[in-house]
């Protein structure tokens, strides 16, 4: 087999496979994005929703703290350094410092 021609194959699907990495981390960002806004738009749902309720019964909403604890169970960040979005990499210490202060 040519090697010339083989290597040149070889560049080109290393081409290909940039290409392709940098569009999976569009799409990434982009499902990241819409996770995010889905997250916001129940919760203003949840809370117009109590907001009506509210007006004939009073709704059992929980604390505040098991309401942080159930987002971040969620997997969102909860904490003033990335509020409302998405945690991708496990854990987050100030997400779980200001639970503990709420
Ligand atoms: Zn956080």
């Amino acid at each position: 087999m040519d090697k010339q021609s083989l290597f040149v194959q070889v560049a080109n699907l290393e081409e290909r496979i940039g290409e392709l990495y940098m569009e999976l981390g569009t799409l990434k960002h982009t499902i990241q994005e819409l996770i995010e806004e889905n997250q916001r738009l129940r919760r203003e749902n949840e809370h117009f929703q109590a907001e009506s309720v509210g007006k004939s019964t009073k709704p059992e909403l929980g604390s505040a703290q098991e309401n942080l604890w159930r987002i971040y169970r969620e997997g969102f960040h909860i904490c003033n350094v990335k509020y409302g979005s998405l945690r991708t990499e496990g854990e987050c210490l100030f997400c779980l410092s200001f639970i503990e202060r709420a």
